[in-house]
């Protein structure tokens, strides 16, 4: 039985809250670790609505400093305090986070800091490497330093379960050898491996949060499974993106179609298109179908 990855969307809008959507937050679900990335103010309420526990996070990815991605972090960690959070809790962010975070800390008198690891990412590359999964990132524009993530669930080599009992083989200390993908002999009869195992392949979500468009993102999101990214602008305010530092719908089709990533969420959606928001995911649809918006408090499995 092999793990599944499952994401909630906490918070899908920008920097201003709405009665619809929150600031930024998607929690990434994974064989025991609740991975939070980004943590925009009122994310831990976010988590009670979704009925998942806050004290339940293991990790937490900060994209960049701007107060819409991190302004829940106070009030998460104040609760992960209270609560009597036993576990070192390890947050990333960008280059400058040790500084932010340590004043963020020093602002209030309740925090216990002893339970925070902070890693600085200031290259881009591999961040987190464990058995069965990595975390990567990359740089992205965004007038200050900002990061783009990706989580990748490892193949594995697996032995098919349904082959053993074909050709009834026992379980036991032999399969060790068909791990390694190596042949077998059984009961006087010899085995190939690649007719008992499979390999699983790698699965890979992309987190791509505020930044203008830049060359960088499509090798990093390339083949995604799913691309989580901000869409913040429609085609009708290019200008304004290019002065705020975001992308626009024609530009997230475009990372789509061309990094042939298998399904796009977009997200960081404006409230200007609140009333209208087939004009965003029309825009994307032009150039990339198989995209949706993302469900405030929506769930899905990957
Ligand atoms: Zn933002
Ligand atoms: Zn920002």
């Amino acid at each position: 039985m092999t793990s599944r990855i499952n994401l909630t969307f906490l918070g899908t809008g920008d920097s201003v809250p709405t009665d619809r959507r929150n600031h930024p937050g998607i929690l990434l679900d994974f064989d025991g670790e609740h991975i939070l990335f980004d943590c925009g103010e009122g994310t831990q309420r976010q988590f009670r609505k979704a009925h998942i526990n806050p004290s339940s996070v293991t990790r937490i990815f900060i994209s960049h400093w701007h107060g819409d991605h991190i302004l829940g972090l106070p009030g998460l960690l104040q609760t992960l305090s209270l609560t009597g959070h036993q576990k070192t809790l390890k947050i990333y962010g960008p280059k400058n986070s040790k500084l932010y975070l340590y004043r963020m800390l020093e602002s209030f008198a309740f925090v216990d800091k002893f339970l925070i690891e902070l890693v600085e990412v200031t290259k881009p590359g591999i961040v987190v490497d464990e058995k069965d999964f990595r975390i990567e990132a990359e740089m992205m524009e965004h007038g200050t330093p900002c990061l783009a993530y990706k989580f990748i669930k490892k193949g594995h080599r697996r032995i098919d379960k349904n082959k053993l009992s074909k050709y009834k083989i026992k379980e036991g200390k032999h399969l060790a050898n068909l791990k390694e993908g190596k042949d077998i002999t059984y009961d006087g009869k010899k085995y190939k491996a690649k007719d008992l195992i499979y390999e699983d392949e790698d699965v890979s979500v992309s987190i791509v949060m505020d930044t203008k468009f830049n060359n960088k993102i499509i090798p990093f999101v390339k083949e995604s499974d799913v691309l989580i990214i901000e869409c913040t602008f429609g085609n009708d305010l290019v200008e304004k993106a290019i002065d705020h530092k975001h992308m626009t719908s024609k530009q997230v089709g475009e990372i789509s179609k061309k990094a042939k990533v298998k399904k796009t969420y977009l997200t960081h959606i404006s409230s200007r298109y609140e009333t209208n928001l087939n004009q965003i995911l029309d825009e994307v649809k032009k150039v990339f179908k198989n995209v949706e918006l993302a469900k405030e408090l929506g769930s899905i499995d990957v």
